[in-house]
């Protein structure tokens, strides 16, 4: 069976006097999945992310979301999706609840009051819910941005680096929830600089310099990685060596005096790192 892509999006292109923040993006996110876009500062994510909701009209190319074009129609797919922009945009002298009532507001009315408060309990946010939002830390105001962008029904999650800032406990938490969401059967799309999130989504896109360096899953670029055996030798001596395909090679470098072996994956980070370099 085909199912049409979440998001489809060919030959995007978003040119700026000086620069060219998108240079020819295609890609389609399969519904049902966390989608990660992962790339360094200035690499075109938020770019990308703001023609995906339609704040930001292409220079060329065509989007498709949920199978509506969100240059012409934006305010029908806004109903669909939930979108936590970079730049937290808050009422500073409301409450947190009170934000969150009111965007929830826009696209519910019904169970709103329940909806609020599961994702106020969701951001972990459920005790401060009636402080206002000028008495918050920034990363806490981050928290009620994605609280504001999650609270109604949705098929699709557009997230401008929703983690950034937030301490590790609460990120394991956030990552948790994005799988609850996904596993609701909505596409969530998580933007991160930080290399270390890649292995949380299902498919991710490296980009660098407005292009996609590669599009894989995490296990693929795993794959990329370099491996190499460390062996302890009986003699106590310790050396390692690089390997393609070890359960080939493995006899023929062991041989008979060997203590203990150990596989080295280069890391993740490393490999993409690596990747966005060899794009320059
Ligand atoms: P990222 O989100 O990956 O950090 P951005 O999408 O914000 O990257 O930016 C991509 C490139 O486009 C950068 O070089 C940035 O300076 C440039 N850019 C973004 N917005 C504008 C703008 N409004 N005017 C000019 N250049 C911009």
């Amino acid at each position: 069976m085909v199912t049409t892509p979440a998001i489809s999006v060919d030959a995007l292109l978003k040119r700026y006097p000086r620069v060219t923040a998108l240079d020819g993006i295609s890609l389609d996110i399969p519904t049902g999945c966390i989608y990660g876009l992962v790339g360094p500062n200035g690499a075109g994510k938020s770019t990308l992310i703001k023609c995906l909701v339609g704040a930001l009209r292409p220079t060329g190319g065509s989007i498709r979301v949920l199978s509506i074009d969100p240059t012409e129609d934006r305010w029908r797919l806004r109903r669909r999706i939930g979108y936590m922009p970079q730049e937290i945009a808050l009422y500073d002298d409301l409450t947190v609840r009170q934000n969150v009532r009111f965007f929830g507001s826009a696209h519910m009315r019904h169970g709103l009051d329940d909806a609020v408060d599961r994702v106020l309990a969701f951001v972990a946010l459920t005790d401060r819910a009636d402080a206002a939002i000028h008495t918050l830390s920034g990363g806490m105001r981050q928290r009620v941005s994605l609280a504001a962008a999650l609270v109604h029904p949705l098929d699709v999650a557009i997230l401008d680096e929703p983690t950034s800032g937030v301490d590790p406990e609460l990120r394991r938490a956030f990552w948790d929830g994005f799988r609850r969401l996904r596993d609701g059967g909505a596409t969530v799309i998580v933007s991160t600089h930080q290399m270390s999130e890649v292995v949380e989504c299902d498919r991710v896109a490296i980009l660098d310099h407005g292009r996609i360096v590669v599009e894989e899953t995490p296990a693929d670029l795993i794959a990329r990685g370099a491996r190499r055996v460390r062996i302890r030798r009986r003699d106590g001596t310790v050396e390692e060596v690089p390997v393609g395909d070890y359960r080939q090679e493995l006899p023929g470098i062991l041989g008979v005096d060997v203590e203990a072996i150990e596989l080295v994956q280069e890391p993740l980070e490393d490999v993409v790192l690596r990747l966005i370099g060899g794009s320059r």
